[in-house]
């Protein structure tokens, strides 16, 4: 690994809005922060997103010699349904109308955040510390905050006094926004607050007699503002200064903001050196969201359960697909998008398949070594997966060249070639190389539309016993027929 290592990179810092030259705080060590899910629900698409861009980035830092800690919270507690610090906790929310326990909510929906991650082939991160876990920690930390005089108690709650705090320092730092601007357009809140100003913020609320998540402070019985949660946990796995720390776009403002403004309340500097944002998903040109319909879920694209695609699509397919759109860029999910990279990513996969039926020559008609390069330089550049897939599709189009008698390679070329396609395919894009016939089930989808066929004649005949036989026997084998309009689909799932 030590060979790769000088390699410069520039990370686009959302700090500065510029792309600068990654310099770590340790020499060879890589401390990485990102805001995890709040696990009340099952994770959506576009959080997926998030978390890939950040695997594959972490994949990226790994493979080229460094020794990363990469942390990921999960929220399991004080994330609210509302921004202003009001409304209901979002997992008691769900215990609530489901009749469980808030921890079953958590257990059911980690569970089901964990197979996702698995089946798209996401490496563990190094610590996924919760915010329940970690009450201590954020107890002491407002303590801390209390003590500098940026915090205020009022009624069993305390706030960040974000006034205060810009009198020194600058709240809005990375969202570019300013307290002048914020002041005036929040909205004076009902009489119902006991925040001297509607723009600072919970670290500790009192729990409501009903409210069942609740832990005993100095202050209250109470629980945790929810951007208290990621100041304690990654100060205490990754240190007060630390160098990456990433999320969605989304969470900027306010949760980044507070997170900033909380760990300089405490320790006087900023506490990170590089933030990163991913950008949104969107489907179909238009917002994602389960009220409108327009809404997938991860699981219903390896299943083709869903009204929006046509079939499905394998985990690496639908990895492929989201890393040929750079992070920074919003990516539409469409059922067009998702069929074009199930073509291109067999196409690398045939490519990757062939290089070992190649015959080497004398001499090489493509500069291995630089493109090799390109490779790492598309990466460097703020790791610009389109790009580095582009520079995989030029190799696959000289592997078959060289098949087909077109292009030379010298064995020595060849044996680059393969590594750097491996290492860049699976090391960091993260891919599997699955076959066709398990992939597209192609072959599948022959049979059981045979069978689905056969099942049309029985029932025309009015053999219903067999129609039905055909019915249960494929669900018995996990493939669900669908009798609609358009006559008979199947799912697998
Ligand atoms: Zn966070």
């Amino acid at each position: 690994m030590q060979a790769y290592q000088n390699q410069e990179i520039k990370i686009y810092n959302s700090l500065s809005g510029k792309k600068e030259v990654f310099k770590p705080i340790n020499d060879g060590y890589v401390g990485m922060y990102s805001c995890g899910p709040t696990v009340y629900s099952n994770v959506h698409l576009g959080n997926v997103r998030t978390f890939m861009s950040f695997d594959m980035i972490y994949r990226y830092l790994l493979h080229i010699g460094f020794k990363v800690r990469y942390v990921r919270n999960i929220t399991d507690a004080g994330h609210l349904t509302d921004d202003a610090d009001t409304g209901e906790d979002k997992i008691a929310k769900k215990a609530r109308l489901e009749k469980i326990e808030p921890m079953e909510v958590v257990q059911r929906y980690t569970v089901d955040f964990h197979n996702i991650l698995n089946k798209l082939n996401f490496l563990p991160v190094s610590i996924e510390p919760t915010a329940t876990g970690h009450i201590i920690e954020q107890i002491e930390i407002i303590k801390t905050i209390i003590d500098k005089g940026l915090a205020y108690e009022v009624n069993g709650s305390v706030y960040f006094d974000v006034l205060k705090y810009n009198e020194t320092k600058t709240y809005g730092i990375l969202s570019k926004r300013n307290v002048e601007d914020l002041i005036h357009n929040t909205r004076t809140l009902d009489g119902q607050s006991d925040k001297k100003n509607p723009q600072d913020f919970a670290l500790w609320k009192k729990a409501e007699p009903q409210h069942i998540m609740r832990w005993p402070s100095p202050w209250s019985d109470g629980f945790p503002g929810w951007h208290l949660e990621c100041t304690a946990m990654s100060t205490k796995y990754l240190g007060e200064k630390f160098d990456i720390h990433g999320g969605g776009m989304d969470l900027k403002f306010p949760h980044h903001e507070c997170e900033i403004a909380q760990a300089e309340a405490c320790n006087d500097e900023s506490p990170v050196n590089y933030w990163m944002h991913a950008n949104m998903l969107i489907m179909n040109g238009k917002k994602m969201a389960k009220s409108t319909g327009n809404f997938i879920l991860p699981n219903q694209i390896f299943s083709g359960d869903n009204e929006h695609i046509t079939k499905a699509f394998a985990p690496s397919v639908a990895r492929f697909f989201m890393l040929q759109a750079h992070y920074r860029s919003i990516l539409d999910f469409t059922n067009n998008g998702l069929l074009a990279s199930e073509k291109g990513f067999h196409r690398l996969m045939d490519a990757i398949n062939n290089i070992d039926n190649l015959s080497p020559s004398e001499d090489s008609s493509l500069d291995v070594d630089a493109w090799r390069q390109k490779c790492y330089d598309a990466m460097n550049d703020d790791f610009n997966s389109p790009i580095l897939i582009a520079h995989l599709f030029d190799a696959s189009k000289y592997i078959n060249q060289i098949k087909e008698g077109k292009a030379t390679i010298t064995k020595l070329h060849l044996e680059l070639l393969k590594t750097t396609m491996h290492q860049f395919t699976f090391d960091v894009l993260g891919l599997e190389n699955v076959s066709k016939s398990e992939v597209g089930t192609d072959k599948l989808s022959s049979a059981v539309d045979l069978l689905i066929r056969l099942r049309q004649d029985a029932r025309a005949n009015k053999d219903f016993a067999l129609s039905d036989k055909i019915r249960d026997e494929l669900a018995e084998a996990g493939i669900h027929l669908k009798d609609g309009k358009d006559g008979t689909s199947f799912s697998t799932n």
